[in-house]
């Protein structure tokens, strides 16, 4: 393994990444990854992309393919904390519930189809989003969130709310501004999940980020008004602010601290804009910067190859993954 080299990012406190669920035959070389490797890179959280591959005995019937099993649930804690890392599980809780495409529903839209925010829409513009205003979801919400947190004995659990572009369009919805559609669901996982559950709520940032003043755009900020209301936001949330391109400034950096959040900057596979990022969050730190989230969005198992035995058969973005890890991880 190359030599480490530890610079000014050595006092961030969370040094995380971000992979999903592995392939089953790829669990050997996961556990490799968490073992041998993230330890040797002071890399101390990994936030698992559960989605639903569990399988939930609260509503067994939302479980998607490949999905874990308890007693896998409970080697993968116990092999994190051997190796000193924080497992924070991670779903998505508003968006993201499938493709475009009517048929590519998962496990939760595809149980209870009532819950589309957008159910007469055969294909929508990205991905479809849960209606936070149906009467039961957040019952059916609240059971599977609290099971994941149960199997993965956390303290913490992050739950997306990234790229909701189906929002405010139903009967229930549509003559509420988004804003408040948004901040109130925000608020409604908040006190289940840190009021009730004591867990800690991790949250992308976009859609509490508007897209025109920050140049951010449409995907890594929102110009779909769900951010105007982000000062009623528990503040207690932790912010995963994404963003993937090379800039001169992330402002949203110190917007969000300024404002009295904690954040996490979360880079993916453009090793300049890595490099740019965490140059711009080591030159802006102040006390609620907690640190780094190396994202993956590709193949767990990949990754892990290409980490754990330098395996240059992977993809492109499995590598580049991994180069971007490492220098964050060293930077
Ligand atoms: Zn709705």
């Amino acid at each position: 393994m190359s030599e480490i080299r530890i610079g000014k990012g050595k006092d961030w406190s969370f040094r995380g990444f971000c992979l999903g669920v592995p392939a089953q035959n790829d669990m050997d070389i996961f556990k490799r990854l968490i073992t041998e490797v993230m330890p040797e890179y002071k890399c101390n959280a990994l936030v698992l992309l559960i989605r639903y591959r569990y399988q939930f005995k609260s509503h067994p019937e939302v479980a998607d393919r490949g999905a874990l099993t308890g007693d896998q649930a409970a080697e993968l804690v116990d092999i994190c904390r051997e190796s000193g890392i924080r497992l924070i599980p991670k779903m998505n809780l508003m968006g993201h519930q499938s493709e475009k495409k009517r048929g590519s529903e998962q496990g939760l839209l595809r149980a209870f189809p009532e819950f589309d925010e957008t159910p007469e829409m055969d294909e929508v513009r990205y991905c479809r989003s849960l209606c936070p205003l149906h009467p039961e979801v957040s019952d059916v919400v609240f059971d599977l969130a609290d099971e994941i947190i149960e199997a993965f004995n956390a303290d913490a659990i992050h739950v997306g709310l990234d790229e909701v572009f189906e929002i405010g369009k139903c009967p229930r919805c549509k003559d509420i501004n988004n804003a408040k559609l948004f901040t109130d669901w925000v608020n409604t996982l908040h006190s289940h999940l840190t009021g009730e559950k004591n867990a800690e709520m991790f949250v992308w940032g976009d859609r509490f980020l508007d897209g025109e003043s920050t140049g951010y755009g449409e995907w890594e900020a929102s110009r779909n008004d769900t951010w105007s209301m982000v000062d009623d936001a528990a503040k207690d949330i932790v912010i995963c602010d994404w963003h993937y391109g090379v800039r001169e400034q992330y402002p949203s950096v110190p917007y969000f601290t300024g404002k009295g959040f904690r954040l996490l900057a979360c880079p993916w596979r453009n090793i300049d804009a890595t490099k740019a990022f965490a140059e711009y969050l080591s030159e802006n730190m102040n006390d609620r910067v907690m640190g780094v989230l190396q994202t993956s969005w590709c193949n767990a198992g990949m990754v892990a190859r290409y980490l754990c035995d330098e395996d240059d058969e992977v993809e492109d973005v499995a590598k580049q993954v991994g180069e971007s890890f490492k220098f964050l991880m060293t930077f």
